[in-house]
Parts: structure tokens; C-alpha cells; sequence
């Protein structure tokens, strides 16, 4: 039991003496006058500091974590998929969600840049984004929005999926008022079950909308839900009722311009559904969307994720690190702190599961990851010829990427939490800076 003799004789409260153990109390009460930019009135707004000197102080100088982008890497996993194509089949790249993370604009310049004709986009809102930032391609939201929204797709040129006639009539009626044609890609739920005409559906929605003049049907696409599992029945089943659609379309004489449906795993494991056109997500970003692709292609990953060494210390054996204290010193070892938490998208469920590398070597991370800052521990111990590593405050620490041979991958962090890659490069969050190389 801690005990507090003042607290025992004076009944005086735990803040009290812990306030006058260091010094926190209110100094101003003892008369002496308050330092300028101390005081009340003051600290808003003290003198003598230079607004430019200020900005100038750099985003890695303000927090020591950050996330590096190479676009480059963008670059080549766009070329090494658009040769793989059939000619004259057209690349989507996907940037929804802020490019997986990666950051929507300049991943979508890199990509366009290299060989991606058409953007995806998840809402109306990242479509816009990416027309105010200059980029002119064919732009799909892979969803319906909502039709109140309709002003803004035409406006900005950004195409919705349809899959209800309300909202197809409403977007061909709003387009016709300002003489616009509407322009639209329709989804077809081959199986998935998550947006889209059911397949054998399609020619009853084609009549239900093809009355109306302003509708121009620009594409037709589906998703599958199982591109990237290792059996391959259900893939077959909705390419086959996919194909189905397009051929009833076909038949009845209606054009269905852009033939879509594969996803990273499908354009790669299956070019026979390929068609006109293929939707790169994941891989785009360096990630194998399945084990069964990593000897197809060589992709490259365009996210590492780095900190600097926050505070070092020597804990004694059997000590605890972090909440919970579940962390255990063994004595022969240095704890260093970083910061970069749960709330910059390091997942707490990571705890003890992932690896930083300091000067080329894999340092364990060490006790819960807490919300703003993380620990890891550096052994102390020397083997062989392996050098000895002598953590310093300033440091630069890698989360994720690779360093002096070794490596830590968003893979490896994906499988130690028990969840995909693309939850994992999403989660870092935009408390951390982004730098594009
Ligand atoms: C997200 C998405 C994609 C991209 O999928 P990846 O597996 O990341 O390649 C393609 N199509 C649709 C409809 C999507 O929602």
C-alpha cells in the first residue's frame, strides 16, 4: 500500500498533495505576478511569435508519425495489371475511401498517368473531390445514391450505378430539364446480394426505364463474392448468370456498352471475365487480394507507416508496460515509446502482434496499444554478430514496410487481427500526415 503521510495527518485530498508535489497549484494565488502568455486574459493570443515561422514548422515536426505514400508503386501495379489486359480493355481504378487510404487525388493521378481510363468511386462526394482536383475521366460511384443528390451527379459529371427505376426515372427527368443526357452504368446482383436488378430481372428494368429519352445506358456490371476464395463454383455460377444478362440485353437489341465484373482477385485469376473493362482495387495499392495471386504478378505496396522514438526507458524484470500491465519486462530489454495508437488506425487487437524494425531490426511491440501512443521493446541482449541496438529519443521506428532486409507488412498485420488488408491500409488515419514520393 502506497501510503501518503499527509494525506494520513492533514486529511487533505490526493490532488492536493500531488498538486503540490509538482508544482501544478495555482503559483498566481501566492501574489507573484503571472508570466505573459500564462495568464487568463493572454493565452489566446501571445506575442512575438511569426505566423509564417509557425506554419513553416513541418507536419513530421509537430508529431513524430507518419505515413509515406510511393506513388510510384502505384504506377507500376497499374502497369504491371493493364498488360495482363486484353486490348482494348479498359482499367477502372478504384479510389473510394480516399484511395483504401493511400489518398484519393494523387493515387488517381498516378493511376491515370499510367494506364487507368475510368475512376470508382464509393460516393458523390469523393467523385467530386476528384473533378475539383482536375481529374476528367469517366467517373462510376459503385452505388446508388440517393436521388436527392441527382443535381449534383450532373453537375459534376459523375455517374451513379442504377438499379431502381425511381431513381432512373428522376436522373433521366432532372438531366432532360437542363438538356442533359443522363449517363448510368446498371447493376446486376448476380448473387452477391448486395445492391443490383437480380439477373433475371434485368430485361423487365431495361423495359420499365428505356422509355425515356435522357437515359443513356453507358455500362453494365456485377460484383462477385467470392473472386478471392480458393474454390471457384459460386465465381462460376455468377459469371454465368452475369453473361446471361448481357446476352438477354443483347438479344432484345439493347446496346450494353461497358461489360463489366471482376475485382482485383477476379481480373487476375479469371482474364476470361475480363470483358470490357476491369475494377482495380486492392491491388492497385501493392496488395494480393488471395494467396492464389502472389505468383501471378508482382505487385508493390505503396504505404509504409513511420514514427520517431517518443521516450526510452529500462524496465526491471516482471514490471508491467501499458494498461492492464499484461506486458511483462524480462529484464534484458529497453521499452521505447512511440506515438501512434489505436486512434491513428494501429488496431488495439494488434497488441503483442506486430513487429516495428529499428535500424534494420524487428522489435516486438510490447503491452496494449493505447489510443495515442505504443510501445515497443528493444533486447538488449547481444548474439553473435548481430549489432547491438541503442534506442534514442528521435529515432525512426517502421510500422509497416521494409528496412535494412527486413520487413512488416499490412498482410501480416491483416492476418495477426484477424481481418483483410484493405480494413487495415483504411484505418490509418489522416492524424497522421501523408507524404508522396
Ligand atoms: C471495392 C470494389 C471493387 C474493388 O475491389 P478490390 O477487391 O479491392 O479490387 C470493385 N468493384 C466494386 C463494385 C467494389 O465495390
Amino acid at each position: 500500500m502506497l501510503s501518503f503521510p499527509a494525506y494520513q495527518e492533514k486529511g487533505t485530498s490526493v490532488e492536493e498533495i500531488i498538486n503540490g508535489f509538482t508544482g501544478f497549484a495555482n503559483k498566481g494565488a501566492s501574489g507573484a505576478a503571472p508570466r505573459r502568455g500564462r495568464g487568463e486574459s493572454e493565452r489566446h493570443e501571445p506575442i512575438g511569435f511569426d505566423d509564417d515561422v509557425l506554419a513553416a514548422i513541418g507536419e513530421k515536426d509537430r508529431r513524430w508519425s507518419w505515413v509515406e505514400i510511393d506513388t510510384s508503386a502505384i504506377r507500376w501495379n497499374t502497369m504491371e495489371v493493364k498488360k495482363r489486359l486484353h486490348p482494348g480493355c479498359r482499367l477502372m481504378a478504384v479510389v473510394k475511401a480516399d484511395a483504401y487510404g493511400h489518398g484519393a487525388v494523387p493515387c488517381a493521378k498516378a493511376a491515370c498517368n499510367s494506364g487507368a481510363e475510368y475512376l470508382g468511386v464509393a460516393t458523390l462526394d469523393e467523385g467530386i473531390e476528384l473533378r475539383k482536383a482536375g481529374l476528367n475521366q469517366p467517373i462510376l460511384i459503385l452505388a446508388e445514391p440517393p436521388a436527392s443528390s441527382i443535381p449534383l451527379l450532373l453537375r459534376y459529371g459523375i455517374m451513379p450505378s442504377v438499379y431502381t427505376s425511381e431513381f432512373a426515372i428522376a436522373y433521366a427527368e432532372c438531366a432532360d430539364a437542363h438538356g442533359l443526357m443522363a449517363p448510368y452504368h446498371l447493376a446486376v446482383n448476380s448473387g452477391m446480394n448486395r445492391i443490383g436488378v437480380r439477373w433475371d430481372q434485368v430485361m423487365e428494368f431495361m423495359m420499365q426505364v428505356s422509355f425515356h429519352r435522357a437515359l443513356e445506358l453507358v455500362g453494365v456490371f456485377t460484383h462477385f463474392a467470392t473472386a478471392d476464395c480458393p474454390d471457384s463454383i459460386d465465381f462460376h455460377m455468377q459469371a454465368k448468370r452475369f453473361v446471361e444478362a448481357v446476352t438477354a440485353m443483347h438479344n432484345a437489341g439493347i446496346d450494353p456498352g461497358i461489360v463489366h465484373c471482376d475485382n482485383s482477385a477476379a481480373l487476375l485469376r479469371y482474364s476470361e471475365t475480363n470483358f470490357d473493362m476491369v475494377r482495380l482495387g486492392i491491388a492497385l495499392y501493392g496488395f494480393h487480394p488471395c494467396p492464389e495471386t502472389r505468383n501471378m504478378i508482382d505487385l508493390r505496396p505503396a504505404m509504409s507507416v513511420h514514427a520517431r522514438i517518443t521516450d526510452v526507458r529500462t524496465v526491471p524484470m516482471s514490471e508491467g508496460v501499458s494498461y492492464g500491465l499484461n506486458y511483462r519486462s524480462p529484464g534484458s530489454v529497453k521499452i521505447c515509446t512511440i506515438p501512434v495508437g489505436y486512434a491513428d488506425g494501429l488496431r488495439r487487437a494488434l497488441s503483442g502482434r506486430t513487429s516495428f524494425i529499428l535500424d534494420g531490426q524487428l522489435c516486438r511491440q510490447a503491452g496494449n496499444i493505447c489510443m495515442d501512443q505504443c510501445m515497443f521493446e528493444v533486447d538488449m541482449r547481444s548474439y553473435g554478430s548481430r549489432p547491438r541496438l541503442n534506442p534514442q529519443i528521435g529515432d525512426e521506428v517502421t510500422l509497416v514496410g521494409s528496412q535494412g532486409g527486413v520487413s512488416v507488412t499490412i498482410d501480416d498485420m491483416a492476418a495477426a487481427a484477424g481481418t483483410i488488408q484493405h480494413e487495415i491500409a483504411i484505418g490509418f488515419s489522416h492524424r497522421m500526415p501523408r507524404f508522396y514520393r
